[in-house]
């Protein structure tokens, strides 16, 4: 290959990249999928993306008519925020006596690596029912099974679909990864493309921070398995 077929190539590929990408006009490598730029976010107490936004307030309406009142718990996380959430629990179990693998084990059952997690992108949340004040841990797979959040997780089972919102962590027992999370949507129309355009951009090369906390474990070989068991083990209808 000459110099100008080489560097044809490289432009090639970077448009096929860019035709179906919503960050066209963006630099590859993008760090609003690792949390680190600066998405286009709504006002009010929890973020997520502006767009996401206005399909949630129709779902969250359509439910209120049928008594549920859909509440966003947690929305937009950055790179830095997920990076205190898991230090702070690698610290935890360490002081449990967990050895670095166990440890690394036990978070990745729900919480993710920093640099990984689809609420990085502004097009996740974890939503309980306000009109069921209950005490103590709300995202647990019981409240959503009992008479706090049991109507909701029926409601946006038969309906959220309309509104582009995916469960990505199902109960199905052949899925690889993350325990079932019956409280996290998915906004399935951008977060498609963001998955698809972070697995062929390779940004789990890109996460490595010094201050993550057993960032030694996390060798490339365990990075790509992870990947393929957790980034990829979510419902069907989420992949690309
Ligand atoms: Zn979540």
């Amino acid at each position: 290959m000459n110099r100008f077929e080489f560097i044809s190539s490289i432009i090639g590929a970077s448009i096929k990249i860019s035709s179906n990408s919503i960050f066209f006009n963006q630099k590859e490598n993008n760090p609003l999928l690792i949390g680190k730029g600066f998405p286009d976010l709504n006002k009010g107490p929890i973020k997520i993306l502006k767009s996401v936004e206005l399909k949630f307030n129709q779902m969250k309406n359509a439910a209120k008519k049928e008594g549920i009142n859909i509440k966003i718990v947690s929305g937009y996380r950055s790179f830095q925020r997920q990076k205190l959430i898991w230090n702070k629990k690698y610290l935890n179990n360490q002081k449990q006596g967990l050895n670095p693998i166990e440890n690394i084990n036990k978070i990745i059952q729900y919480s993710t690596i920093p640099g990984t997690s689809r609420h990085h992108w502004g097009t996740e949340i974890d939503i309980i029912d306000e009109n069921h004040n209950i005490k103590g841990d709300l995202l647990l797979e019981k409240n959503y099974y009992d008479n706090s959040f049991e109507a909701l997780r029926l409601w946006m089972e038969k309906n959220s679909y309309k509104y582009g919102f995916i469960l990505p962590y199902t109960k199905d027992k052949n899925r690889s990864g993350f325990l079932y999370e019956p409280w996290h949507y998915s906004y399935s129309k951008l977060s498609i493309p963001f998955l698809e355009e972070y697995i062929q951009l390779k940004m789990i090369d890109k996460i490595y921070d010094p201050e993550i906390l057993g960032i030694e474990m996390l060798t490339k070989d365990f990075l790509y398995e992870y990947q393929k068991k957790f980034i990829l083990g979510i419902d069907k209808k989420l992949l690309f």
